[in-house]
């Protein structure tokens, strides 16, 4: 937390929904199987079916990014692209690693009388199976992943979090969202929601509160007590 920022107690005394980012607050979905090797594998899948790997793809080693830039110079092949990705990603959640102090957070909304979301531009197929693996499903009213087949939904977008508001009957202001990337924020910010920046790695402090986030915590453990 900086020095200038309101506390973190003060800012979740209000909230009634925790609208949660998923990779990095609840899990390092990428722990196990690393995201170069999940982007290779989606793009050498294209090859392999025939496809032409558009202009930078096989450089791109952010798996997202990747589809992303495939949807974008091949719409056509953004579903399958999409598809294949969620498939991935769902083996990578079963090596993924939880965060520490994340499933403290769902069970300290969960005894506070707090909804949760999970907002994120993983797949949702991913996510769930994340949260039922380890038998968090329970904590969690809705999972809003990216719009399968649609990367444009994915934040900086708020159209994911805007979704998981209404389907939650929560107006902005009773909300917070948790997330560990200045996209984050800025989704937040367009969604009229405020952000917790979660700093999970050196450096990341300051391009959170660059982006606008209301707090920055380093441990998902010091959301948990200040919920609690
Ligand atoms: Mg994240």
């Amino acid at each position: 937390m900086t020095a200038a920022s309101p506390s973190l107690a003060d800012v979740l005394r209000p909230v009634k929904h925790v609208l949660l980012d998923f990779d990095g607050p609840i899990c390092s979905v990428f722990a196990g199987l690393p995201a170069p090797e999940v982007a290779r594998r989606l793009c050498s899948g294209l090859i392999a079916a025939g496809e032409q790997a558009p202009p930078g793809a096989e450089a791109e080693a952010d798996p997202l990014a990747l589809l992303r830039l495939i949807a974008d110079a091949r719409p056509d092949l953004a579903a399958a692209a999409d598809g294949a990705l969620a498939t991935l990603e769902t083996e990578a959640v079963r090596l993924g690693r939880p965060t520490l102090g994340g499933e403290s957070v769902l069970r300290a909304c969960f005894q506070t009388g707090r909804s949760i979301s999970v907002v994120s531009n993983n797949a949702g197929k991913a996510i769930e199976t994340y949260l039922a693996d380890h038998g968090l499903s329970g904590f969690v009213a809705g999972v809003y992943g990216r719009t399968p087949g649609d990367p444009s939904s994915m934040k900086p977008n708020p159209r994911l979090l805007m979704q998981a508001m209404e389907s939650a009957g929560a107006k902005p202001e009773e909300c917070i969202f948790i997330g560990d990337a200045a996209r984050d924020v800025e989704a937040g910010d367009a969604a009229g929601v405020a952000t917790i920046g979660y700093a999970n790695k050196p450096g990341k402090d300051l391009r959170l509160a660059a982006a606008g986030a209301v707090v920055i915590v380093t441990s998902m453990q010091a959301v948990a007590d200040a919920l609690a």
